[in-house]
């Protein structure tokens, strides 16, 4: 592939005691040697310089930059000292109804299913499972589902997931969707005993957090919707405009600021969520891969940290 300026999207850490290991987590050890090998194979500049060379058309092929999307704590708690410790500033994607009091159950649920179950295979044996004995009361035959479904045709573009990370998605999201998704786990987390509440303290970023992390150490705050939809792209357009108008108010109210850069969240969207960012004075965006063919200013590339580590095997490998 054609080289071109993108970011590095991060998401969850692990440090093997508060905050345990998952599908695609990093240690800190792990996020050093990724800015250790962006720095030797790449150019990788701080956000606001890669930003700043954005706005004058300016960046080389090989210009990259680092991004935390979610406002996730193990973001906080683990990376965040190492960006700190190597002077290097990133953008941080943050979704804001979690500062408003609510909770977002996919996070919810991520949480469960790592804290709960000793491995993510687990946590499938028990979930397809229990789907399988609930199928008369969700009305769906999902034995026909895992037996047609073929995990070669979903996700081609997310490498690291397993057979099974790919068909609990696609349970999830095409076949259970929201409404029954939630009250199968439901079933889980009350079988499993799981607390949500006391719980919460390890999900999200604070406010407090938050502030220290743009206002005073310099950071990039970028929108991420105000709800983090699975699919923007099959919401309306209204819904879509109050997704990105109340993310925004709630950073301005948080940071004094407004963001002129954002991400799309799962990498969802469609004609109409450019045309409501372009109208909001968004300057900049990011996708969550890498693609190919798309040069608008807001469909910037990202490129999955755990990619990055499949990279440097690779080249690993060559040397040996
Ligand atoms: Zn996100």
């Amino acid at each position: 592939m054609k080289e071109k300026p993108h970011g590095i999207m991060f998401h969850y850490f692990h440090d093997d005691a508060a905050y345990k290991r998952g599908p695609g987590s990093l240690s800190a050890e792990d996020l050093e040697r990724v800015i250790r090998y962006c720095q030797e194979t790449y150019h990788l500049l701080s956000a606001d310089e890669w930003l700043y060379k954005e706005k004058r058309g300016a960046l080389d092929p090989r210009d990259v930059f680092l991004s935390f999307d979610d406002c996730i704590r193990s973001e906080y708690e683990i990376a965040y000292p190492v960006l700190q410790s190597y002077h290097l500033k990133a953008l941080w994607f943050v979704y804001t109804s979690v500062f408003e009091g609510e909770l977002e159950m996919l996070e919810v649920y991520r949480h469960f299913r790592w804290e709960m179950y000793g491995d993510m295979e687990a946590f499938y044996d028990d979930f397809f499972q229990t789907a399988l004995c609930e199928q008369e009361a969700l009305h769906l035959d999902i034995r026909d589902v895992m037996d047609r479904f073929d995990p070669a045709e979903h996700f081609r573009e997310r490498s690291f997931y397993t057979d099974r990370d790919r068909m609990f998605r696609y349970m999830r999201d095409e076949i259970l969707t929201e409404g029954r998704y939630n009250w199968l786990m439901d079933q889980l987390i009350r079988k499993k005993g799981y607390d949500i509440g006391a719980n919460r303290r390890y999900l999200w970023i604070t406010e407090q957090e938050l502030k220290k992390i743009i206002c005073t150490d310099g950071h990039i705050a970028g929108l991420h919707t105000h709800t983090h939809p699975t699919f923007t792209a099959g919401l309306s357009r209204e819904r879509q405009e109050w997704e990105y108008g109340k993310n925004r108010e709630v950073l301005e109210r948080i940071l004094g600021v407004s963001p002129a850069c954002m991400a799309h969240p799962c990498n969802s969207y469609n004609a109409d969520t450019l045309d409501i960012l372009k109208g909001m004075g968004i300057e900049t965006g990011f996708r969550a891969t890498m693609g190919d063919g798309y040069t608008s200013r807001l469909e910037y590339a990202r490129k999955d940290s755990t990619d990055v580590l499949n990279e440097m095997r690779g080249q690993k490998d060559l040397c040996l």
